[in-house]
């Protein structure tokens, strides 16, 4: 079978090379011809835009960066639907807003083509070893024919609901990261800063309550002051944007996420945008005037 992947970024790359390993045919487009040229390299098939993926395939795969990107590729000039027949599947894969992934879906079944929504956690170490956890909006139907194609990008695939239920589920895990980071970086500057090692700390606490997927990911980049992306803080505000104003639409007071959007939007000022989130721990950091690096 011939998929089309679009959108090769840290996150869309080893997606697409674990499809190619699977035994799918791809056919890629992104606007960086370095991460095209590496796909291209595993095996793929580069085609010039978004129309011409989706005119040499019936089911497409988007990994972009934000509700903008997905509006564009899909609906923009030269875009998805223009090449896309009646039946075919688009699979946005993007964290983007609930409400946008809604809009991108009416405008695709104008055409006669389905769409799931299918943000994944689990981040780069994941994707590349294909063990994301897919969380997807959209028709039982379409998502019984695509489970098994996901299935060899992730290791969990859950069907949450209707289109946009894929993103909700998004926003709600990324707030849970967000905060978890946020509270490990403030233990662990207080705990260093009162004379412990912050190695000895994360040592001592990871098998315990306080132990989690998010410490066991993030304190050990933090204790080396490793904050190479991974995760960019710029795409973290995206997603507690998103989630702020989902929940300003639903009403619910998100009074700790606020505060952790606050301390992500200082560190985009002090130019840390494309850091790790993991770098949360540098606005601590600034104003306890210590670092908890490894002794
Ligand atoms: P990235 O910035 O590394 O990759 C995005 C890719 O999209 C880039 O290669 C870029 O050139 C391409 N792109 C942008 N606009 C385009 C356009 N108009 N046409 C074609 N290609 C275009 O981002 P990423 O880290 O791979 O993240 C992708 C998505 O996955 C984001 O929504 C992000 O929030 C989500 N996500 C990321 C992680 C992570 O750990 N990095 C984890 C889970 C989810």
């Amino acid at each position: 079978m011939k998929i089309g992947f679009i959108g090769l970024g840290i996150m869309g790359k080893p997606m697409a090379k674990n499809l190619l390993k699977a035994g799918y045919e791809l056919v890629v487009y992104d606007i960086i011809q370095a991460a095209v040229e590496e796909v291209v390299a595993a095996g793929a098939t580069a085609v010039g835009s978004p129309k011409e993926v989706a005119s040499q395939v019936s089911m497409v795969i988007t990994m972009l960066p934000n509700s903008p990107q997905v509006k564009e590729v899909v609906l923009g000039a030269g875009g998805v639907l223009e090449g896309a027949k009646q039946g075919d599947i688009i699979i946005d894969m993007s964290s983007i807003a609930p409400l946008a992934a809604k809009e991108v879906a009416a405008a695709a079944a104008v055409k006669g083509v389905e769409m799931l929504d299918a943000p994944v956690s689990g981040g780069e170490p994941k994707a590349i070893d294909g063990s994301l956890s897919i969380m997807v909006g959209g028709k039982q139907a379409i998502f019984d024919q695509c489970k098994d194609i996901l299935l060899k990008m992730g290791k969990s695939v859950t069907l949450c609901g209707d289109i946009g239920a894929g993103n909700t589920t998004k926003l709600a895990n990324q707030v849970i990261v967000a905060l978890n980071i946020a509270a490990m970086s403030e233990a662990l500057v207080l705990g260093a800063k009162a004379g412990v090692d912050p190695e000895v700390i994360y040592q001592a606490i990871r098998g315990g309550l306080a132990g989690s997927t998010v410490l066991d990911a993030k304190a050990p980049m933090v204790l080396n002051g490793n904050f190479k992306p991974g995760f960019k803080i710029d795409l973290h505000i995206k997603d507690l944007n998103n989630a702020l104003e989902t929940a300003k639409e639903v009403g619910v007071p998100l009074m700790l996420t606020s505060q952790v959007m606050e301390m992500m939007q200082a560190l985009k000022v002090d130019g840390k945008g494309q850091s790790d989130h993991s770098a949360i721990v540098q606005f601590y950091e600034k104003l306890a005037n210590f670092e908890a690096r490894k002794k």
